[in-house]
């Protein structure tokens, strides 16, 4: 079995044997001031992220990073008894007409991923970094760490100890027991000392991909015992041997994307009807015949698909959907002319969305509206057990997994808030799942997801109401028009990022991509431009 320095390095040492380096680490932060010994915000709407509806006025005050105190000083729109206020910090914010909220958990990300480098020299960490916290996530699960294991946890530990300017980074090891990608475990022997290592070398969960079975429900009862979590994208290669419900009992936590649901909820077949044609290894027709899986599947309401809803309740089981990384497949114009790529989307990444040098995800060879069509009927299944399963009390998450098909990193994640509104969650179920519910799968809830004493600082000011409009938490802003001016206006809410206590400037952090993706542009001129 490989050495710890080996375990968790499988998938990043197979792309640098293809001439695929991992993306360039940070190593120093360069913008973000504090924490404080005492930062006060003062006058604030806060909504605190457990579900509970916006209050106002209300001081915070924050000590080396932590949240040390939280008072009510009056009515709404007028403080009063100005002596009973908290005293003064050596930093204040002034968040009248403010709405404060917990930074945001994104529960399925990735710091760029080796493959961009086939599409031209790859956008450094902090090019995604700042995304993130300008988008307002202070908190990543990196699901998979494709940039290998110690990479992760390097960047994970300089984020933790404020050294470089980033979100609180979670590390989910790659479990390498598939066919399709790499696999070295062959065993449930091997799969138990590898994650023996993994958990000794500092990782937080693993990702899974599928595994025969034998090592799958292995590997899941070791991670129970060694507390490892653990999430699971099914992959089509390995979900006919066990489906979502399966490793849900097995003692899965999460499932990724929707990968395994339509097959936990088939009645009529028990493998998803393909065309005879289909190749896998062919994106085309994983992704169209993926649109397909839940139409196959037991329908709203019947007696199956209530069997199944009623036994991942009862086991406690989360839901990462990731809607926001498929929506391109209802739509593909809607995703590829948003309105921020041509500001936000370094030149690589535009260039690795496209179809003829992309690789993963950029399947539009031929993409048609049956295809969009059959998404969005697809869609429409997928989000209405998400909302039912959230509505009897299941816990569901938002990730965004952007990096692929068209979704820019930040952008995808306030994309995903909508996508939930439209599943049918209301806007402060929606804020749940994005701040206190991502903190509980990732065993944070002590730590951060809500604005509460004792908390880490995990703090965002908006300018505007998020709860009013989640489009607004997008980087270039929400379309507005003003009679009095006649004039068309993109308002922001985001004004800072807070994070562990450090105080970011969204603006700031926005001009800094502007100039890299401008840099990228100027240094690549031959790479198409959006
Ligand atoms: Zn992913």
């Amino acid at each position: 079995m490989a050495a710890l320095g080996e375990v968790g390095e499988e998938r990043i040492r197979k792309l640098n044997a293809s001439g695929l380096p991992a993306v360039e680490k940070a190593t120093t932060r360069d913008r973000g001031i504090g924490p404080f010994p005492r930062l006060v915000l003062r006058g604030a709407t806060v909504i605190d992220g457990t579900g509970a509806p916006p209050i106002s006025p209300v001081d915070i005050v924050v000590e080396n990073g932590r949240i040390t105190a939280m008072d009510k000083v009056g009515l709404p729109k007028r403080v009063v008894r100005d002596e009973l206020r908290p005293k003064p910090g050596d930093h204040e914010i002034d968040c009248r007409g403010k709405w404060v909220t917990p930074g945001f958990i994104d529960c399925h990300g990735h710091v760029g991923t080796p493959y961009h480098h086939m599409s031209g020299p790859m956008a450094p960490a902090d090019y995604v970094y700042k995304l993130w916290l300008a988008h307002g996530v202070t908190t990543v699960r990196e699901m998979g760490c494709l940039n290998g294991l110690a990479w992760t946890l390097d960047q994970r530990d300089r984020a933790a100890r404020s050294e470089i300017a980033a979100p609180r980074m979670v590390a989910y090891a790659y479990f390498p027991a598939v066919n399709d990608m790499v696999k070295t475990i062959h065993t449930p022997a091997q799969a138990r000392e590898w994650l023996r290592a993994v958990k000794e070398k500092g990782a937080d969960g693993i990702k899974f991909f599928g595994a025969p079975p034998a090592i799958m429900q292995a590997a899941l009862d070791e991670c129970r015992q060694l507390g490892l979590r653990s999430g699971c994208h099914h992959a089509q290669q390995a979900v006919s041997r066990m489906n979502t419900l399966t490793t849900a009992r097995w003692g899965l936590g999460s499932q990724e994307h929707y990968y395994g649901l339509g097959e936990s909820l088939f009645e009529n077949r028990v493998i998803q009807d393909y065309t005879p044609d289909y190749d896998y290894g062919d994106e085309y027709f994983r992704f169209a015949f993926a649109g397909q899986t839940f139409r196959q599947a037991a329908q709203p309401g019947s007696a199956k698909w209530n069997a199944v809803m009623e036994e991942f309740l009862e086991l406690g089981f989360t839901f990462v959907p990731t809607f926001s990384i498929y929506d391109a497949n209802r739509d593909l114009m809607r995703t590829r002319r948003a309105d921020w790529h041509r500001d936000y989307t370094y030149a690589s990444l535009w260039n690795y969305y496209q179809p003829a040098s992309g690789g993963h995800g950029s399947y539009w060879h031929r993409w048609s509206v049956g295809n969009e069509v059959d998404w969005k009927q697809n869609y429409r299944l997928w989000m209405q057990f998400i909302n039912e399963f959230k509505n009897r009390g299941g816990r569901v998450c938002t990730g965004s997994d952007s990096g692929f098909i068209f979704q820019t990193f930040g952008f995808g994640y306030i994309r995903e808030l909508e996508l939930l509104q439209e599943a049918g969650f209301t806007p402060l179920e929606v804020l749940r799942a994005a701040t206190i519910q991502g903190a509980e799968l990732l065993g944070l809830e002590q730590e951060t997801g809500s604005i509460e004493i004792g908390k880490s600082a995990d703090l965002l000011v908006h300018d505007q109401n998020p709860l009013s409009d989640f489009k607004l938490l997008y980087a270039t802003g929400a379309m507005r028009y003003d009679e009095g001016t006649k004039k068309t206006e993109w308002p922001r809410a985001l004004r800072h990022t807070i994070r562990g206590g450090i105080v970011y400037d969204v603006d700031q952090l926005l001009a800094d991509v502007r100039e890299m993706v401008a840099a990228s542009r100027a240094a690549s001129p031959e790479l198409p431009v959006p």
